[in-house]
């Protein structure tokens, strides 16, 4: 790691970018454990953007007032991610990295299941129906190589390779080879072990 790449963290932060902190998240037992990337879609209510929900969902800011029914559903749920890359690539970190965010839920990769205790979360605003923008795919590159000159990240990799049959995003639409061509360590063709 260069000494840019270090400045560029502070005990899990990335700096320059917005931080929104969120309670929802667990203490990880060995930061040092930290081994893959998981990238995800989201938007709410499903397939609006910027409203500023999933800010507030992270947040748990969510409460039975809503107008919308959805978003009135998601009032007990207590879930983040790492980072938050909205339509416009404007970048929002939620968690340390050096603590497990709640995004990934039931999990398993190579051997090891619940994914939230090695992994870091990152959301992009979008759904599985459309195309991400070109200003996504800019901070998100710039975010993965920061990420993986400062811990050991073994694989980049879909929430839907990693909870088959339970999700489906980032979706169809996501470029993985946008992520391939800047050397990144993109692993799509996991698949999980049959249960023996
Ligand atoms: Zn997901």
């Amino acid at each position: 790691m260069d000494n840019q790449t270090a400045a560029q963290w502070e005990n899990g932060w990335l700096q320059l970018c917005t931080h929104l902190p969120s309670p929802n998240f667990a203490p990880r037992s060995d930061f040092s454990d930290i081994s893959i990337v998981v990238i995800h879609n989201i938007s709410l209510p499903p397939f609006e953007y910027g409203h500023g929900a999933v800010q507030r969902l992270f947040t748990n800011q969510i409460d039975q007032h809503e107008e919308d029914v959805f978003l009135r559903s998601l009032t007990a749920l207590r879930v983040s991610s790492h980072f938050f890359i909205e339509r416009d690539g404007k970048l929002t970190q939620f968690v340390s990295c050096h603590d497990a965010a709640f995004q990934a839920g039931i999990s398993r990769f190579n051997a090891r299941e619940a994914c939230n205790d090695f992994s870091i979360g990152i959301e992009l605003e979008g759904c599985d129906f459309e195309p991400f923008t070109t200003e996504q795919y800019t901070q998100l590159t710039l975010l993965l190589k920061s990420i993986c000159c400062f811990y050991p990240i073994q694989a980049i990799i879909g929430h839907e390779h990693i909870a088959p049959g339970r999700k489906t995003d980032p979706g169809h639409y996501f470029q993985w080879d946008k992520l391939r061509k800047e050397n990144l360590p993109i692993v799509t063709d996991y698949q999980w072990p049959n249960a023996s």
